[in-house]
């Protein structure tokens, strides 16, 4: 498990957020900083548990305060009030915790965005390896997992796309909080200004849910014109995404940050990373048009105090 955190978060050092930012109205998007990395990165198995042992505790200290939160310090006061005027809907409400405090359930659906974010206690708990059900192609070898129930629908959607003649794969799918805090840290000591919108803090990853995959194509290189890279934002531009985008629903899976995503997520256009919500909901949006996290601010209170 250990030797798995840091090659996620060597993994992580190039996809911070999950990939470079890059404003959703720019078409022609700068991310060729990320292509270096990710030659470095890619083929590094780093088998060594001794070194990530080393590694991993000293990031999170450094990290836990996470500085967005500074910026909103007014919906605390409110809670209260509610409670004590409130007496009816209570029996399962707890009260509000702090959003560093916040334990999601096992559902499908806790809301994690730039605002919202999750304990860095939390990893889920039944995690398998990609590799159980999915070919080296793949995997690139990887050591990746993903919560349990989300291998069967991702082998299906895979299995389905090289049937098509499609050749995905997979570049990131749980990362644990520590992986998440180093790749954050990296992003702040090279920029940062822009660390928020290149990267994710801590807690505030999908990836940590366990339920969220980034896809890569062979075709991307040649698209951007750079061998190395892995994230661009003209993957929309690959013949995988282009599937993926009509028929991920299908399998339960959706896109967490279409254009037009930053004001609710916090995060830019990222067309590689699909989140499983399970194919009812996702069918409901791809119908709709409506994005997970503007579905879940419809449908969910507030999960935490930011
Ligand atoms: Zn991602």
């Amino acid at each position: 498990m250990k030797a798995l955190l840091l090659t996620f978060a060597l993994l992580g050092l190039l996809i911070a957020g999950c990939g470079p930012a890059v404003p959703a109205d720019a078409e022609i998007p700068v991310t060729p900083a990320v292509a270096p990395l990710a030659a470095s990165v890619e083929f590094t198995p780093v088998p060594s548990a001794t070194a990530t042992s080393t590694v991993v505790p000293a990031i999170p200290a450094t990290v836990t305060p996470i500085p967005t939160a500074s910026a909103t310090p007014s919906p605390i006061p409110t809670a209260t009030p509610t409670a004590t005027e409130t007496p009816i809907p209570s029996p399962t409400a707890e009260p509000l915790r702090p959003c560093d405090q916040r334990i999601p359930d096992d559902g499908l659906l806790p809301i994690i965005t730039q605002k919202f974010a999750m304990s860095r206690d939390f990893a889920p708990s039944d995690l398998v390896k990609l590799s159980d059900a999915l070919p080296n192609r793949v995997t690139l070898g990887y050591p990746s997992e993903i919560r349990e129930m989300v291998l069967p629908p991702l082998a299906e959607m895979i299995a389905a796309m090289e049937s098509a003649g499609l050749k995905p794969f997979i570049i990131s799918a749980y990362r644990s909080y520590a992986a998440q805090s180093i790749a954050w840290n990296k992003w702040l000591q090279r920029e940062p200004d822009r660390a928020a919108i290149l990267s994710a803090p801590p807690g505030h990853s999908e990836h940590q849910l366990g339920t969220t995959v980034d896809f890569g194509s062979p075709e991307l290189p040649g698209i951007v014109g750079e061998e190395d890279i892995q994230f661009h934002t003209y993957f929309y531009m690959t013949s995988e995404s282009r599937w993926l985008e009509e028929n991920a629903h299908l399998y339960g899976f959706t896109l967490s940050y279409p254009r037009d995503s930053f004001e609710l997520t916090g995060f830019y256009y990222e067309p590689w990373h699909y989140r499983y919500v399970g194919v009812d909901l996702a069918t409901q949006l791809k119908d709709t048009g409506q994005f997970l996290t503007a579905n879940q601010f419809e449908t969910q209170p507030p999960p935490c105090i930011p």
